[in-house]
């Protein structure tokens, strides 16, 4: 008893203490942080959005973040902060899809909303400036805010010809010459989407311009916000924790926000009690997939997918896409387009690239464990089966 009680005392007094940072690191951004600017009050009105539907949005961010509920005031303020913050977006190879995902949406929730508000001091996509003028833009954008802004990166960055694959701006900089005068400034640096955390489709085999990702390329640590696309639920609770603490919060051996991505898609899904019950989709359109049975058998990687999708979902928690009707692709992880992606049969069984390999001589050794257990499940599964169908034989 006295042991529970010394421990309630201790996680008491780490969260008052944790509360006091918050405080502290607030009331510094507030005067170092260039005015705000957008009211988010006003913009959440104009939009729809009332009050009471802000403080349960702080509520669902606050237990999001792995946080208690005396955080939820302090989430508001820093959503308030929001608009304060100097972002530099910088693109490299990849197809835009995650400034899509984000910044385009048709029904904002506040997450969104907020991501009208950021400050984009630079962002190729949606900036007017081009040319000369862009860069100038740039190097105004990374001196003025030297040290306070934060670098988004998305796309990964070729290393093949000297980093020639990728040539940017007037100067015909290459990719990797202006990721490391950016980031060198930057106060973080976030990479958004899989694309720049671990490379993705550009560094997918055979790999012609010998992509990689942001932090392996230039060395340095980064935030990883997996995904193709990511959930902007990610980013923005990456972002007011920045803005809670004045740091990123923890992150996984792969540097994403253990907050969002310490989970498997497996751990939430709703169609979990389908696996556990031996209920699989076996062919697209059957009986089991009318009913929404699991998709592990036509290939959902949601057992090997680290990420929150199945508890956040997209589109305001409207849907996902294992909700949908097709299985998980693993795109959180690295080299998910050459071990998982194209795979419609469970990891186990797959062979890719003419049948000499299987993704368990290709390096998926993290998941191995996992595999170990699915692999039994579905042993464990089939004996069910196959007792059910001689029971069928015998009646
Ligand atoms: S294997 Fe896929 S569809 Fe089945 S329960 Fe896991 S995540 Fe859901």
């Amino acid at each position: 008893m006295k042991g529970s009680d010394d421990y309630s005392k201790a996680v008491s007094n780490h969260y008052k203490q944790l509360m006091e940072y918050c405080k502290i690191n607030q009331e510094r951004l507030d005067r170092e942080l260039p005015p705000p600017r957008e009211d988010l009050n006003e913009l959440l009105a104009e939009r729809g959005v009332s009050r009471r539907d802000f403080i349960k949005w702080t509520s669902i961010m606050t237990s999001a973040l792995m946080l208690p509920p005396m955080f939820r005031p302090a989430v508001a303020k820093a959503a308030e902060n929001f608009s304060r913050l100097p972002i530099v977006w910088l693109h490299f190879a990849e197809c835009t899809g995650c400034s899509e995902a984000l910044l385009r949406s048709s029904y904002p929730n506040v997450a969104d909303i907020l991501l009208e508000t950021i400050s984009l001091e630079y962002h190729e996509t949606i900036m007017a400036a081009a040319g000369y003028q862009a860069e100038q833009n740039l190097e105004k954008a990374i001196t003025d805010f030297k040290k306070k802004f934060v670098c988004v990166i998305e796309g990964a960055l070729p290393r093949g010809l000297n980093g020639k694959y990728l040539t940017l701006g007037p100067k015909g900089k290459t990719g990797i010459q202006v990721a490391k005068e950016v980031t060198h400034k930057a106060a973080a640096t976030i990479c958004i989407g899989s694309c720049s955390a671990f490379g993705n489709i550009q560094a997918a085999r055979p790999n012609p311009t010998d992509s990689a990702g942001i932090s392996k390329v230039l060395g340095i640590s980064t935030v990883n916000i997996a995904g193709c696309p990511p959930n902007a639920v990610n980013f923005v609770g990456t972002l007011l924790h920045y803005l809670m603490f004045g740091g990123m919060p923890p992150l996984d051996s792969l540097g994403r926000p253990i907050w969002a991505y310490g989970k498997r898609i497996h751990d939430f899904c709703e169609r979990r009690p389908h696996y556990d019950a031996g209920e699989f989709v076996e062919e697209w359109g059957d009986d089991g997939a009318k009913k929404g049975w699991c998709l592990y058998n036509v290939g959902c990687k949601g057992p090997y997918t680290f990420a929150n999708c199945s508890k956040v979902r997209f589109n305001d928690g409207v849907s996902w896409p294992v909700m949908a009707g097709h299985g998980c692709i693993g795109c959180t992880e690295p080299g998910f387009w050459d071990t998982m992606a194209p795979l419609e049969k469970p990891i186990h069984e797959a062979s890719i690239g003419g049948g000499e390999r299987t993704v368990d001589n290709i390096g998926l050794v993290l998941t191995g464990l996992t595999a170990a257990g699915v692999a039994a499940h579905a042993v464990a599964s089939a004996i069910r089966h196959k007792g059910k169908d001689e029971e069928e034989k015998h009646d």
